[in-house]
């Protein structure tokens, strides 16, 4: 077996994740600078202080080439490992190497200022941190890189193990929508084939890829390598965040699209989460009265639910996306790769939406989540395919049934009325979207069983699953007048009387106008209750 290389800046946990991962996978664990220490007889920065850098980097270059010729071994090198191709090449011939990341003020964070580390050993570690990072630019490369700035040593052990453990699979299926078809493909390890997906409908000519500047560091690689020698390429990255969904980026694209001259016969690709993909499909919606797209969708939410559909949208400061349009994007590739480097609260918060669709439209899907959730929460490979798989096709088959969203696409809106509320009450600072969602679904559920509609054993079912999910069922401090009043005023609200999707069984919803609002004032206090 290849051994598992971990590189990185000091402070990105590769000691700390690299022992969890070897008990994990039952390998031995190595350190590059207590292999140096040890054959020293003293401490790495003793070797500093006595000998200088460029001694100590002569004694790594040979642990280096010693350890890569081991097998089955987890290493953690030292974080200037980097510095020397010679090392790099070691240890690409007989490793796989997973990068790791963390922002300069994590860094600091968890090394301390202690002096102990001898390359921070000055006045100010925090500029010194940040100006080595900038001299080392690029040199983190890997096969998988994973910024460890909100996860836990465990967090990053189980997704480095759920990487080395992934076999490369692939399924597809396509959409029809009138003249329009949409290829949906998901699998691990896909994007490296993309080429062989896309190369149907645009086998040569100008792509251009919408990203953000996080996704683009940690996948842009191997998407550029994927699709480098096929096409005249080139990039638009759009800053992170739902404040970006806006005008201004969309004016952007369209410089970018217009300078590479883009027409109808060019591509562009969406990649990243639901931000980028509404925007880059309102982007391709309307460039030329539009132009063919791809999604590329890389957070669990965008995965599941806004890849697949064609809603494209920005937000207006007035409220979120009120400027859109439906428009098909020609194939999505999900890929659960991309899930190994999202941050673990971005992760769960989409399982909302996972397990949305179960209560809303297959019960045994439901079963299955219910079943599966520890393997969930462990990034198990096999399982992770299958539920995004299931998913994309769950969502698929209700679009196809209503594409323009007049009735039982509706039902994908289960949780929101309430949710949408919440977020909104709480400022959109509190709680993730899916968070919010299950809340909302919760809440629903409350409602839903004192209408007789479900029974209560399905009823805390629901909650059960949510909760083993890690998503909130519970807002103790929530504001109940304040979000009433929000959800009067969404557009959820017809003909005065407030709209819910309630569920009718697990597996089965229903659309109810005329919900009384003193069972909606029940359902929020039952929130509120601990
Ligand atoms: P997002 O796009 O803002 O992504 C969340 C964060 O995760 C970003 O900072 C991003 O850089 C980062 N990220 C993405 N992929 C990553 C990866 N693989 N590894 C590490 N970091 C990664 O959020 P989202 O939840 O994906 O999407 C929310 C948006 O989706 C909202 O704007 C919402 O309106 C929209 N949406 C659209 C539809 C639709 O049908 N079109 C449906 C649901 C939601």
């Amino acid at each position: 077996m290849k051994n598992i290389a971990l590189i990185g800046f000091m402070g990105t946990g590769k000691s700390t994740a690299g022992k969890l991962l070897s008990e994990m996978l039952d390998l031995q664990f190595v350190d590059s600078d207590e292999e140096i220490e040890r054959k020293e007889g003293c401490s790495v920065k003793d070797i500093f202080n006595c000998h200088g850098e460029s001694y100590f980097r002569d004694l790594e270059s040979t642990v280096i080439k010693e350890l890569s010729q081991c097998t089955g071994c987890v290493i953690a090198t030292g974080g200037g490992v980097v510095l020397s191709p010679g090392n790099m090449e070691n240890l690409r011939k007989n490793c796989i190497i997973i990068s790791l990341k963390a922002t300069p003020e994590v860094i600091l964070k968890r090394v301390g200022s202690t002096g102990a580390r001898p390359l921070l050993d000055v006045e100010n570690p925090q500029h010194e941190i940040d100006r080595i990072l900038n001299s080392r630019q690029g040199l983190y490369e890997g096969d998988l890189i994973i910024d460890t700035s909100c996860m836990s040593p465990d967090d990053v052990a189980v997704r480095i193990r759920s990487f080395i453990q992934s076999e490369k699979h692939s399924s597809s299926f396509s959409m029809e929508f009138g003249d329009a078809s949409c290829e949906v493909v998901s699998g691990s390890g896909v994007v490296e084939d993309i080429y062989k997906f896309i190369c149907s409908f645009h086998p040569e000519g100008k792509v251009l890829i919408i990203s953000d500047p996080s996704i683009r560091e940690l996948w842009g690689g191997k998407l550029q390598r994927a699709l480098d020698s096929h096409y005249q390429l080139d990039w638009c990255i759009i800053p992170n965040g739902e404040e970006h969904k806006n005008i201004d980026s969309l004016s952007q694209i369209y410089d970018k699209a217009a300078l590479m001259r883009l027409s109808k016969d060019s591509l562009i690709i969406g990649f990243g989460g639901g931000v980028i993909g509404d925007m880059s499909g309102l982007a391709s919606a309307t460039f030329m009265r539009g132009i063919p797209y791809v999604q590329v969708p890389t957070t669990l939410l965008a995965q599941v639910d806004s890849s697949i559909g064609g809603k494209t949208a920005i937000n207006h400061r007035e409220g979120k996306n009120l400027i859109g349009s439906f428009y098909q994007p020609q194939m999505t590739m999900a890929d659960i790769f991309f899930l190994f480097t999202l941050p673990p609260r971005e992760y769960i918060s989409g399982l909302a939406e996972v397990i949305k669709y179960g209560i809303i439209y297959d019960n045994g899907f439901f079963d299955y989540l219910e079943k599966s959730i520890n393997d969930i929460l462990q990034l198990n490979p096999k399982v992770l395919t299958e539920i995004v798989r299931r998913s994309c096709s769950i969502k698929a088959s209700i679009v196809q049934q209503d594409e323009k969203d007049n009735g039982l696409r509706l039902l994908l809106n289960y949780g929101h009325t309430i949710g949408h509320a919440i977020e909104a009450a709480t400022e959109y600072k509190k709680f993730l979207h899916g968070e919010a969602i299950s809340l909302g679904m919760e809440g629903a559920a409350f409602i839903a069983a004192a209408m007789g509609l479900i029974s209560e054993n399905d009823r805390s079912r629901q909650g059960r699953l949510l909760a083993a999910a890690g998503l909130p069922i519970r807002f103790p401090s929530m504001d109940k007048d304040k979000v009433l009043d929000l959800m009067e005023n969404d557009k959820k609200v017809k003909n005065g009387h407030l709209r819910f999707v309630l569920p009718e069984a697990l597996g089965k919803a229903g659309i109810y106008d005329e919900v009384p609002e003193s069972l909606l004032m029940d359902a929020l206090e039952q929130l509120k209750n601990d």
